[in-house]
């Protein structure tokens, strides 16, 4: 638990200096939903984003929260990620890091995997190009589903 809160505090010192370093004013607005991007770990989408910023800023639209996860990701504050449908989903963790991607229920988890940015790329990516990093995504279904699954063939027997 305490990890977690270091993570949220850390990301939220980062960001505000990351906005100050390049001029981003740091309205209540963007801080709230970098700070609910920064408590999610799920890889919400700019809805998932929207729905829970609107309790706290009623007046917020959904079209703000867009336009305000396009200026982060513009200036590189946060990632996207594309995956198993259409929509766009936003990742605030910007340490190099790998996912673990649930085919049922969509759930994108964060993991790290140190040995890969080390390890030896193959030898016939050699000379394509330069590589700037190293992303891994493991695909498969999550303990979560898994169990579901588990509990429904229970029923059916
Ligand atoms: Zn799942
Ligand atoms: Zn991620």
């Amino acid at each position: 638990m305490n990890d977690k809160y270091n993570t949220i505090n850390d990301k939220i010192k980062i960001f505000e200096e990351f906005c100050k370093a390049k001029g981003l004013k740091v309205t209540y607005q963007r801080l709230e939903i970098f700070n609910i991007l920064a408590n999610s770990y799920d890889h919400p989408s700019a809805e998932d984003i929207y729905k829970k910023v609107k309790p706290k800023i009623p007046t917020i639209s959904f079209d703000t929260v867009y336009r305000t996860l396009a200026l982060f990701d513009s200036y590189g504050l946060i990632a996207k990620v594309q995956y198993l449908d259409d929509k766009t989903r936003y990742d605030p963790n910007m340490k190099p890091h790998h996912h673990l991607v649930c085919i049922k229920c969509k759930k994108i988890q964060d993991f790290y995997w140190p040995d890969i940015e080390e390890m030896e790329i193959p030898e016939e990516t050699k000379g394509w190009g330069l590589i700037k990093n190293r992303y891994l995504e493991l695909r498969g279904i999550c303990q979560e589903c898994l169990d579901k699954e588990k509990k429904n063939q229970k029923t059916k027997l």
